[in-house]
């Protein structure tokens, strides 16, 4: 907590660092309020004649001694956030005592207690909660760690590398005995990459053979008894370190390899060097608590993690503000591993849904920033969508460039150059440049300029001339911190499609041969116009095929001709985007729902072929995604026309739909993999159909379906049924599933976020009454994801007409401020898009984040996000 006006901290004011810290011994006597911090820090100096500032904050300084003589505090200068020696050497040893009280550090940020058990988050800037440091990412550090601890209550202590000692101490005062284990890491690291864990924890084992042959000891810790739940978590482990070497020829380095769960975690997971920190939500799994779903996170969220060996540790980030260079990469790998392992066309679509229900919103609203942000007050803010998402997705458009040769040669000469360095965006885009041969100084802005460009299109067809002219138009509209942009670097996927679906080939004039079937056309300049030529007949036109930029593809066609697209295209993206931008229209404009009704038979006449595609292809889109379409923004009309609609096509196919519901119930073992879960995802958008009555045979049929469900999955999928319906067996469905789950916070999870995500008139104070339940609890994030995070994404209520809604969430965010300043800010995103609400709503909202803005002694995150938003 600070009280005076937070100052931002801007990329231009970039300084290398002075000193450098090579060498750190770092010494823990652990006790959950009082721990001991003993840090003896190598220190050299790289240039300058400037004092020596380490950053330190939230630690009792016991003592500094300077080349083995103790200071005094006159020696030194201290503040709440840093220790400054002003004429030091150039080569000196630091040994710095301090004491930390874990317990008490409900911000999860640095040293902290979760469950009972020592854990640490440092990233980004953790761990100057610990001890004084250099704690900037470009600061690459030896470290060897000591951690001291009582025997019986933690038998495990854990630090990165690799073990290299340990053993019984002599017992404390009171007789209990005390042991220590040390670990030594070979690879110079940030201090952001530095981890410990201490508990009672027990654990399952793996291996992994390198493709050189090195093998790997592979090591997961949970609390006792969730052993058996991390055998995914594992398996998919493995499967990633594979996948590296084949998709990048990326080794794992160390001898063991570590993940550890835990249950108080602001994050998903932590990418500490060769010991991961899981949030437990993202790693435990087994058919009776987790879903289809979360089988494929946690999937993803291993991979990621471990990708980040090679993208984030072996080659950090210069600053902060390169962030995207290490996660923008790290989730295109992920994405594209899932893709891999599971369905291209599926992941394409979930990852586009997810783009654009965080990332488009955005950066249509007052927290816009580009990829590579240019300031920030508060770096914890800034681990967004954009530099996530789009940043991935700027990645994917780079290697449509550059192709997949010229991609795997930039990657490589990446590894190479940068290997054990602290780099930049710049060095990576400068390797592709080198690699391929290509001036990419345009297609740079993607990382400058913030907001989502728009491409318009035109086409014209000459039957004589058997030509077809397509016209694009790129625009980029102002964000509030660039009012001017540049025409950007597009790479625009595209096809033509005859009369019976067939393609046509893409001849540009001037070519000598026919061309492919599907192309990239590289936009450049505002306006750009290509000319096809041997058309054979008129042909439609399908843009942005597989989603090739981050860009909102305006494709203007007729209801008739989206149903064509949505049955035929070659692309699976475009026939689901096809889909998707037909039923916004319906619900949105109010136009006809005959030709997309018809062409949702036809998605079910081939369901069977492909049933986790039909399933996506049978979700219109979502309360959210139609509210960031249009403005003002009608919650209970949206609400209507979506329920109308979904109501159309359940009596207009209730025969098919029914009997695909019975044709894919799975009669043997649950499994998790993609055709299985494929099969469950169809079979329950099914079930959302059949149900869409909301009267009592749908309750009957929704009631039977969570009976009968032998996995979550399907218990999910009846209870999220009945949740909507005003059942008595809706009540009965929902305490059987908490008496059965009670002591199961992961699963309680969910029971509390399906209640707080009904669409009925009393939610709001049906999730008042679950936030005094006992298993709520402010501290725990995950908990409050669930329950706040939850109801602040349900568009209906959230929106609520009597601003019940937004005092909920706004009274909560005020509450956890004190308590996890990280958390707060985020949840403050429910209220990002306020502007585009009818005056009413907006009053309200507004009311809201003024309320939270100017809440005695503000974080500085959170006064960040209001203040943004209310500028
Ligand atoms: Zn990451």
């Amino acid at each position: 907590m600070r009280t005076e006006e937070p100052r931002a901290i801007h990329l231009a004011d970039y300084r290398a660092p002075e000193f450098r810290i090579t060498t750190v011994h770092l010494d823990f006597s652990l006790e959950p309020e009082a721990t001991h911090v003993t840090a003896k820090l190598q220190i050299e100096r790289l240039s300058g004649s400037g004092p020596l500032t380490l950053m330190g904050e939230n630690q009792k300084l016991l003592g500094v001694a300077l080349d083995g003589r103790a200071l005094s505090p006159g020696d030194y200068h201290l503040d709440d956030k840093s220790l400054t020696l002003t004429d030091p050497p150039s080569k000196l040893t630091l040994e710095i005592s301090s004491q930390i009280n874990p317990a008490a550090n409900t911000e999860l940020e640095g040293l902290f207690l979760s469950n009972g058990m020592f854990c640490t988050q440092c990233e980004p800037e953790g761990f100057r909660r610990i001890t004084y440091f250099l704690d900037r990412p470009d600061n690459l550090s030896v470290f060897t760690v000591r951690i001291e601890a009582s025997k019986e209550q933690y038998p495990v202590l854990l630090s990165n590398g690799n073990r290299v000692g340990g053993g019984d101490l002599p017992p404390d005062e009171n007789g209990n005995g005390r042991h220590y284990v040390a670990w030594h890491d070979p690879f110079p690291k940030p201090s952001y990459l530095f981890a410990l864990v201490a508990g009672d924890l027990g654990s399952i084992h793996g291996d992994f053979t390198t493709m050189r042959g090195r093998p790997i000891a592979l090591d997961i810790y949970v609390e006792h008894g969730n052993e058996p739940r991390a055998r995914y978590a594992l398996d998919a482990l493995k499967r990633a370190m594979a996948w590296d070497e084949r998709a990048y020829g990326r080794e794992y380095d160390l001898d063991i390899f570590m993940i550890v769960a835990v249950s108080a975690f602001n994050m998903g997971a932590m990418e500490n060097k060769g010991l991961n920190i899981f949030n437990d939500k993202v790693l435990l799994a087994t058919p009776e608590t987790a879903t289809d779903d979360d089988y494929a996170r946690i999937e993803s969220v291993v991979a990621h993690e471990y990708f980040h060996n090679w993208t984030g540790n072996r080659i950090t980030c210069r600053d902060w503000f390169q962030l995207s260079l290490k996660e923008g990469l790290t989730v295109f790998r992920d994405q594209n591993f899932s893709g891999d392992e599971r369905s291209h066309a599926v992941q394409r679509i979930q990852d586009v849904r997810a783009l654009r229900a965080r990332q488009f919103v955005e950066d249509a609203g007052p927290l816009a920033h580009p990829v590579q942000p240019q300031s920030y007050i508060e770096i914890n803010n800034f681990y967004t969508a954009t530099i996530y998402e789009k940043g991935a997705q700027v990645i994917g458009m780079l290697k449509t460039l550059v192709g997949d040769e010229g991609y795997r040669k930039g990657t490589d000469l990446y590894f190479d150059r940068h290997d054990g360095h602290a780099a930049t965006v710049e060095d990576w885009v400068k390797c592709f440049e080198d690699a391929c041969g290509r001036d990419l100084s345009q297609f740079r802005l993607w990382y400058r300029q913030a907001g989502t460009p728009v491409i318009e299109a035109r086409g014209t067809y000459d039957a004589d001339a058997r030509t077809y002219t397509l016209e694009l138009t790129q625009s980029l509209a102002p964000t509030a911190d660039q009012p001017e942009k540049k025409p950007m670097h597009i790479p625009v996927r595209i096809g033509l499609m005859g009369k019976d679906g067939s393609a046509l080939p893409l001849t540009l004039d001037g070519e000598n041969r026919a061309g492919p079937d599907s192309r990239v056309l590289e936009v450049t300049q505002k306006f750009q116009r290509f000319v096809f030529v041997d058309v054979a007949q008129e042909p439609l036109l399908s843009l942005g095929r597989d989603f090739s930029a981050p860009a909102i593809f305006r494709n203007p066609l007729s209801l008739h001709q989206r149903a064509v697209l949505m049955g035929k295209d070659s692309d699976a993206f475009n026939r689901w985007e096809a889909g998707q931008t037909l039923a916004a229209e319906i619900m949105l404009d109010g136009t006809s729902h005959t030709d997309y009704i018809a062409a949702i038979g036809e998605v079910l006449a081939r369901a069977e072929e492909d049933p986790a595609f039909a399933a996506q292809m049978l979700m219109p889109p979502t309360e959210s995604e139609l509210a960031a379409k249009k403005t003002p923004v009608d919650p209970p009309r949206i609400n209507g026309a979506r329920l109308a609609l979904v109501r159309a096509i359940a009596l207009a196919h209730q025969d098919r739909l029914a009997w695909l519901y019975e044709q894919m119930r799975d009669a043997g073992d649950y499994s998790p993999d993609a055709r299985s879960a494929g099969r469950r995802a169809l079979r329950n958008a099914c079930l959302r159909y059949l149900t869409a009555a909301d009267d009592e045979a749908a309750a009957g049929l929704a009631d039977a379906h969570y009976r009968t469900a032998t996995n979550m999955t399907d218990m999910i999928a009846g209870l999220a049924a009945l949740t909507r319906m005003e059942s008595p067996l809706r009540d009965s469905a929902f305490t059987h599933f908490h008496d059965r789950f009670r002591s199961d916070p992961l699963v309680l999870d969910k029971w509390m976020s399906l209640q707080a995500g009904s669409p009925l008139p009393e939610t709001v104070t049906a999730v008042r009454g679950l936030m005094k339940h006992p298993a709520f609890d402010l501290k725990n994030p995950n908990r409050v994801r669930a329950l706040i995070g939850a109801f602040g994404a349900n568009h209906l209520r959230f929106h609520n007409g009597d601003g019940s809604g937004y005092r909920l969430v706004g009274e909560v965010i005020r509450a956890l401020d004190g308590v996890n300043p990280q958390v707060a800010a985020r949840m403050a995103g429910a209220f990002e898009s306020w502007r585009r609400y009818d005056q009413d709503r907006q009053a309200q909202m507004r009311a809201e984040l003024v309320a939270i803005r100017d809440l005695p002694g503000i974080s500085p995150n959170l006064f960040e996000v209001a203040g943004k938003m209310l500028n």
